[in-house]
């Protein structure tokens, strides 16, 4: 089924009070992302991106509208309902990484698989696998301050993808690494997400990072334009 939908969005609008005033973000956003679809996501700081990944991850809820990921609706369900299908379906990949510092490289990225209750030998073997091909295969037994900016990012790529989520959101991954660091960690997502057929959402401020993606949204004024 290739135009499968990964993620439906139907008319999703979220807005923030502040004292006396409302902030609208997202202003009644219907968008679809298909399966193996990798769609930038860009937009000037402040417009909703972040905001929009994590309604859609279930971290957030939005005002009003409805929200499907591969099938299952993540508005109007429970907290646990919305974890569970975070844990099964969503790896997110952030701008600070996010690493558990007291848990070493290999622990980090099986840590997904464990809460999941999903690591058994072949998930281990598959994930330190992946550790392999973004080139940390021997710092498995490392601590994460221990690692550059750069090599935290692929640590925390393969932590993304461990469990074989169908859909990979990542919220400026580059934003906190030098250009020539970021670009490896996107030439290595890029692949890695083609290769396996996962959705990516990418949200990025680079043109040229665009460029590479299926699609080009922008968020402006909290509505979704599609880049010609
Ligand atoms: P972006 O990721 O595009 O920079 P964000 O989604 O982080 O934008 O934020 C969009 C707007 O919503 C900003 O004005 C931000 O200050 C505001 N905002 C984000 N989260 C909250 C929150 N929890 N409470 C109030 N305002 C928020
Ligand atoms: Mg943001």
């Amino acid at each position: 089924m290739p135009d499968r939908p990964m993620v439906d969005l139907e008319q999703v609008s979220c807005s923030y009070v502040e004292g006396e005033r409302r902030h609208d973000i997202l202003r009644g956003i219907s968008a679809s992302v298909r399966a193996g679809e990798t769609v930038a996501l860009l937009g000037r700081s402040g417009s909703g991106k972040s905001t929009l990944l994590n309604v859609i991850s279930g971290l957030a809820a939005p005002s009003s509208g409805r929200i499907w990921v591969d099938g299952e609706e993540v508005t109007g369900r429970d907290e646990r309902a919305r974890t569970l299908l975070r844990r099964r379906a969503i790896g997110v990949i952030y701008q600070f990484f996010n690493l558990i510092d007291t848990l070493s490289v290999a622990d980090n990225v099986l840590l997904p698989l464990e809460l999941a209750g999903r690591l058994d030998d072949g998930a281990r073997s598959r994930v330190l696998g992946l550790l392999d091909e973004v080139g940390l295969g021997e710092r498995r037994e490392a601590f994460p301050d221990r690692l550059s900016g750069g090599e935290q990012q692929r640590v925390a790529l393969v932590r993304a993808l461990a469990h074989a989520p169908p859909l990979v959101l990542a919220d400026e991954p580059t934003g906190n690494l030098d250009a020539e660091t970021g670009e490896q960690v996107l030439t290595l997502l890029d692949r890695l997400v083609r290769d396996r057929g996962h959705t990516l959402i990418l949200v990025t401020h680079s043109l040229e990072i665009a460029a590479r993606a299926d699609r080009v949204l922008h968020l402006e004024d909290g509505r979704l334009v599609e880049a010609a």
